[in-house]
């Protein structure tokens, strides 16, 4: 707009009504939230800039595309934007992103989602599974201090696939054999006193299964608490891992105050009450489901959907910046 027309229209607001006053806030509001995703993305490039495909710092600006500014590389000739080499390449709306973040927060189904930001469902659908692709690979390296491990089960879901073997359940449902079946998928939960949480899903509750998952994260300084099952007792046997039985079934919980599996458990059950609300999640997207939980506690309350667009694209250094800042 040109500013002569601009002043014009500037003008004609004195004369608005409170009640059309308001729907230019509610309408510029959604403006705002819509270029700060933009914004978001952008910045998270110019904090640092180098070419994804070289990592060459010689880089000029080359137009605009998308909503983006497009890079060019000196040494490899090459274009990049913000999104180049992030799950979030090539997906449109970008304006309503950070809505979608939101929603995300709040935990909406996917038509949920779809209708608090105009989209549809089809591409809510896409877009969860996109945002949630780095969460789901976001796991720490190392536990520390006391480290709690428990499995939990997960009942096998073909939600969306069609030619199903047996007759669908409605749902979410419940299995048909009582106790562990095939039909149980387990999760096995690794949680130290920090509260840093990983998770495996595993095709069977044995040391094949949970010793290359669970190794890795412990360490000389680390003591392993468990139901005292006995596969736990034969990794650790095996590996040399220092361990703490706890036997639940004898109901001895706690021993000496501070051994126990209490925190785990607990997250077992806020992840399975945090599920309830999904109706059964398909197998198939199960780790991504765990990895938006993960988030969700790793992020807390206090957290914005700003955070959550920067995870989505792996930007994680700047996120913890942001929070020294
Ligand atoms: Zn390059």
């Amino acid at each position: 707009m040109k500013t002569i027309e601009f002043k014009a229209w500037l003008g004609g607001m004195a004369r608005l009504s409170r009640g059309q006053r308001d729907l230019v806030r509610e309408d510029m509001a959604g403006k705002v939230e819509a270029d700060l995703g933009v914004k978001l993305l952008e910045d998270s490039v110019t904090d640092t800039p180098s070419c994804p495909h070289c990592q060459s710092q010689k880089l000029y600006r080359w137009g605009k595309n998308a909503e983006l500014q497009r890079y060019r590389c000196r040494d490899c000739m090459r274009t990049f934007n913000a999104l180049t080499h992030t799950p979030l390449a090539h997906l449109h709306y970008k304006s309503k992103w950070l809505k979608y973040q939101k929603t995300m927060i709040d935990g909406l189904s996917v038509r949920a989602a779809a209708k608090a930001c105009g989209i549809a469902k089809n591409t809510s659908f896409k877009w969860r599974h996109r945002f949630l692709s780095a969460a789901c690979t976001q796991q720490p390296a190392q536990m520390s201090g006391i480290v709690e491990a428990d499995e939990t089960f997960f009942l096998e879901s073909k939600k969306g696939q069609r030619n199903i073997d047996r007759k669908a359940r409605k749902r979410g449902g419940k299995a048909s054999k009582r106790g562990l079946s095939a039909e149980q998928i387990p999760v096995l939960v690794v949680r130290d006193r920090h509260g840093e949480t990983a998770d495996f899903i595993l095709s069977g509750v044995n040391a094949e299964q949970i010793k290359p998952v669970l190794k890795p994260l412990l360490n000389q300084d680390t003591l392993l608490c468990t139901d005292g099952a006995a596969v736990y007792k034969a990794v650790a046997k095996q590996e040399h891992i220092a361990h703490r039985p706890v036997n639940v079934a004898a109901r001895k919980r706690v021993i000496a105050g501070i051994y126990h599996i209490q925190n785990v458990n607990a997250y077992h059950s806020r992840l399975k009450k945090w599920m309830v609300k999904f109706n059964g999640v398909a197998t198939k997207y199960l780790a991504n489901y765990l990895g938006w939980h993960r988030m969700k506690e790793r992020f807390g309350e206090n957290t914005s959907p700003a955070d959550w667009l920067l995870n989505a694209i792996n930007r994680t250094g700047q996120f913890q910046q942001r929070c020294a800042t």
